[in-house]
């Protein structure tokens, strides 16, 4: 039997899931500026999708409510991707992405970081280049510690600056709300208010200040059990005192979505977005409705995870 080698690809899909830090412990300020972090990941269904074509030359698109917030040279984090993967494959990255992008914009949900996994993905299969999935995960920690949880997904445990990762069981599909805020924060300004916030508090911002940071034994159990009751009351986020001294009118949010019936909540990463964890599908469009109604949000979501990290969804031939 004969068999055609398959055509190239005219395009590559991949879709790839915003996450959520149900665990967020922050350690102090290393000499190198960066923080230590027990940083548990989680990966909910709300996602942005990167379509890889070939092109004359790198080029990038961007479609959907924030497409105006997103840069469209260079620094964006999908090109970074595609020019690190030709690079390492000694080819050019003569590609057009386009983002389809629902993942709110520096909202502390890891967008760019899943769009680098999502091009790094895309690109890898338009060329043909089959590169190991250690090796991607070595590219995707080059390009930011948030962007290898967004090639693995499921829920992990991030040691280091959040780039070490190990995968975690997870035993029940989670409901979850996010409440979008109007604009972004920062996160290294997230970061430098929290080490402001301890100097202020005199327990000191550095290393040998602030004790190591270790992921939290009865979340872990949680998460492993599905058991939604423990895992909400184990949520924990280092850098929520931060994100609320720069934007206090997150606290409003927060107190809307417990008023609607959350299990749960807590600023999502550096914010300002807020999640809200609920009971079951019905309790999740409660406290959804109750964040629409209390005018504290720019827009509401609802959710749920698990799911699988960034993946092919289509290959045009
Ligand atoms: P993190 O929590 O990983 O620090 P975030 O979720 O708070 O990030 P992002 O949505 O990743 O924030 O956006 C942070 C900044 O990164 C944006 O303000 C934007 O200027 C820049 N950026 C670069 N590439 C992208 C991209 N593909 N999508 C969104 N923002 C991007």
């Amino acid at each position: 039997m004969t068999v055609t080698p398959a055509a190239p690809p005219q395009s590559v899909t991949v879709r790839v899931p915003a996450k959520v830090n149900v665990q967020l412990a922050v350690g102090g300020r290393r000499p190198d500026g960066f923080h230590d972090l027990a940083n548990v990941f989680f990966a909910v269904a709300l996602g942005d999708e990167v379509t890889a074509t070939p092109a004359d030359t790198l080029r990038i698109t961007v479609s959907g409510p924030d497409a105006d917030q997103v840069p469209l040279d260079g620094s964006n984090l999908a090109a970074r991707a595609a020019r690190l993967l030709a690079h390492r494959h000694g080819r050019t990255p003569d590609v057009h992405l386009h983002i389809a992008k629902d993942i709110p914009v520096a909202g502390g949900m890891a967008g760019g970081s899943a769009d680098a996994a999502a091009a790094l993905v895309a690109c890898d299969a338009l060329w043909g280049t089959a590169t190991p999935l250690d090796v991607l995960l070595d590219l995707a920690a080059e390009l930011g510690s948030d962007v290898p949880f967004a090639l693995l997904g499921g829920a992990a445990l991030g040691r280091g600056r959040g780039e070490i990762l190990e995968p975690l069981p997870v035993g029940a599909d989670v409901h979850w709300v996010f409440a979008v805020a109007d604009g972004g924060l920062s996160t290294p300004a997230v970061f430098r208010e929290c080490d402001r916030l301890r100097d202020e508090a005199g327990t000191g911002s550095d290393t040998d200040a602030v004790p190591d940071p270790q992921p939290d034994p009865a979340l872990l159990d949680a998460l492993a059990a599905g058991d939604t009751a423990a895992l909400a009351a184990a949520l924990t986020n280092d850098l929520q005192a931060a994100a609320l001294s720069l934007r206090p009118a997150l606290a409003d949010t927060l107190r809307a979505g417990a008023d609607g019936g959350a299990l749960g909540s807590l600023v999502s990463g550096s914010g300002p977005t807020c999640a809200f964890l609920a009971k079951d599908a019905e309790s999740a469009a409660a406290v959804a409705d109750a964040l629409a109604a209390s005018g504290t949000c720019r827009a509401v979501r609802v959710t749920h995870g698990p799911v699988p990290g960034a993946h092919i969804t289509a290959v045009v031939r």
